[in-house]
């Protein structure tokens, strides 16, 4: 029970990454909102992982909607008293050359990932300033230190989660509150398995050679990472076991990109 009776918001926890950072700060003792784009999904994976609804919630939340944050941060503090975690998770993936990138996709994508994760970190700090604790965690993702063809907004995002990990770090540090980010390398999620096919098609290349060639080519194992990896260093980074770390990004990828 690592995370006892500390409140968590994870967004973007309907699917993938974050539904299994949800599963898991459940099982160490975390009361958990799950934040996502719609009330059903959210609710409907909150009931997956806590049947009685009282230790696990959904909660409609868009991250690039600044009421809809507001709010919604506010109904969680209201409904389980304090907020010790957040988990700026929520994301998307589109896949284009530089050269032909519409700016229209090129603003969402900024949106989701950059607007996102400044207004939850916003409403997050308003409360645990009031406590004088908290942790934060972003999702990275080692394109948040290392550049990629066809994915120049996420990279260019990525690299700026660390940015304002960094001002979270300093600015929070008076009031109790760190922040760190987690780097992880291709994980098996709708993002990635909707990714694959796109990616062979730009690239003129098979799904087989995206996933050996490009995907896993530099991995130590040949391996995938998996979301219990990056759950697990979720759960690290909420507990006081990760006291120490500020500011830092985690690259957690089987060993692709070594710092
Ligand atoms: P996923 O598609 O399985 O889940 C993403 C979730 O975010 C979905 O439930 C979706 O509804 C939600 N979401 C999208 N837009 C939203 C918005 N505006 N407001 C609230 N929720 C929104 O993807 P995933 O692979 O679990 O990705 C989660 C995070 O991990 C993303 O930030 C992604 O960039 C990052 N990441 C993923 C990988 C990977 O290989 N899968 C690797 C590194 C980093």
């Amino acid at each position: 029970m690592r995370l006892k009776d500390k409140v968590a918001i994870v967004t973007g926890a309907a699917s993938g990454i974050g539904k299994e950072i949800s599963i898991i700060f459940a099982r160490e003792g975390a009361k958990v909102a799950i934040a996502d784009l719609d009330q059903r999904a959210a609710d409907a994976t909150a009931g997956e992982i806590d049947p009685t609804g009282k230790r696990v919630v959904g909660v409609a939340m868009d991250v690039t909607n600044e009421q809809l944050v507001d709010d919604g941060t506010a109904k969680v503090v209201e409904t389980f008293g304090s907020l010790d975690v957040l988990v700026s998770n929520a994301g998307i993936q589109i896949v284009a050359p530089l050269v032909d990138f519409e700016f229209a996709k090129w603003k969402r994508l900024l949106a989701i990932h950059l607007d996102g994760a400044f207004l939850t970190t916003r409403a997050a700090l308003r409360q645990m300033y009031k406590q004088k604790s908290g942790s934060i965690i972003y999702m990275g993702s080692v394109h948040a230190k290392e550049a990629s063809v066809l994915k120049a907004p996420y990279v260019t995002a990525k690299h700026g989660l660390i940015g304002l990990a960094k001002v979270v770090a300093k600015e929070g540090a008076a009031h109790g509150v760190r922040a760190n980010v987690i780097c992880p390398g291709f994980v098996r999620t709708p993002l990635v398995d909707k990714q694959i096919p796109e990616q062979a098609r730009e690239l003129g290349i098979s799904e087989q050679d995206v996933i050996k060639n490009i995907m896993l080519k530099e991995t130590v194992d040949g391996e995938f990472t998996t979301v219990d990896d990056v759950a697990e260093t979720a759960v690290f980074l909420a507990s006081f076991g990760s006291n120490a770390l500020t500011g830092q990004s985690i690259v957690v990828s089987h060993g692709w990109f070594m710092q």
